[in-house]
């Protein structure tokens, strides 16, 4: 019951040499939301995502997640500071089955390496079983249930993107971070995204924030939507307010 926004971002400045590729950015998510972070090609999107989950290093500005500055946690404390996320081109184990994909990501919540776990999984038996539970109902819930013990690398795209989606919600985070989830997903497979992500909401209580291009899925699933555009936010609202400010209209327009 407190007011503080599950992440907050305050004028973060982001430059690559010459470039700036994020330019003062400030926004709010609030527990138990979905935000969708959109903008044209080179907007930023991205780079905030980095500099969220400690990749890049910002040049100036503040991030917090549950009030906590999170600015000074090196990446591989993310997990423990309630972060988790997908990758754009999926960052899984691929000789490994999908049950062990999802209890690595498990095990991340304590220790917050993936690295290191991989190798721990099969030294460490202690905790194992509870773990091994945990994974087994996320996999039921995400209806991966009935290939737990397939390798990773032999699935179809669409599925190895669930396996990832599971993964990351075994660390229990409480914002979860989605980048570009629906790439490469057909149409019914971005549906069925749709009721999942929600379900992760409304359930779970997690804050999600997702940069994604297919605008669809993100106005259909997102309470509150912000716009970059060459590095600065140009629009926040809901996703009706979004879709008809002039000013997003006009960027995308304008990018071709
Ligand atoms: P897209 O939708 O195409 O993925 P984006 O909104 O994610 O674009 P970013 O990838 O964050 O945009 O890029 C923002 C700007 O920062 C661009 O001008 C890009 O060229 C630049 N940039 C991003 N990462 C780096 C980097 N590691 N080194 C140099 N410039 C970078």
């Amino acid at each position: 019951g407190t007011a503080t926004p599950l992440l907050e971002v305050e004028n973060v400045r982001v430059t690559f040499g010459g470039i700036v590729a994020l330019d003062g950015v400030s926004f709010s998510v609030q527990r138990g939301s979905i935000a969708g972070l959109i903008g044209p090609n080179g907007a930023g999107k991205t780079t905030l995502f980095n500099c969220i989950s400690r990749i890049y290093q910002v040049d100036t500005g503040a991030i917090r997640v549950d009030g906590q500055p999170i600015l000074d946690t090196p990446t591989h404390g993310i997990s423990s500071a309630g972060l988790s996320r997908t990758f754009q081109n999926l960052a899984l184990f691929g000789k490994l089955s999908v049950l062990d994909n999802v209890m690595i990501g498990a095990h991340a919540r304590t220790t917050g390496n993936f690295v290191n776990d991989a190798l721990r999984l099969f030294g460490v038996r202690q905790r194992e079983a509870a773990i091994r539970d945990e994974a087994m109902a996320l996999l039921e819930e995400l209806r991966l249930d009935g290939i737990a013990g397939e390798l990773v690398a032999a699935l179809p795209f669409g599925t190895q993107k669930r396996v990832e989606l599971a993964r990351a919600l075994a660390s229990r985070p409480t914002l979860l971070m989605l980048d570009e989830p629906a790439g490469g997903l057909n149409h019914d497979e971005v549906e069925e995204f749709k009721d999942v992500v929600r379900r992760i909401r409304d359930e779970r209580r997690i804050s999600i924030l997702l940069v994604e291009h297919h605008m669809n899925l993100v106005m259909s699933v997102s309470d509150q939507v912000v716009v970059l555009n060459f590095g600065r936010k140009i629009a926040e609202g809901t996703p009706s307010q979004v879709q008809r400010d002039p000013h997003v209209i006009e960027a995308y327009l304008g990018s071709g």
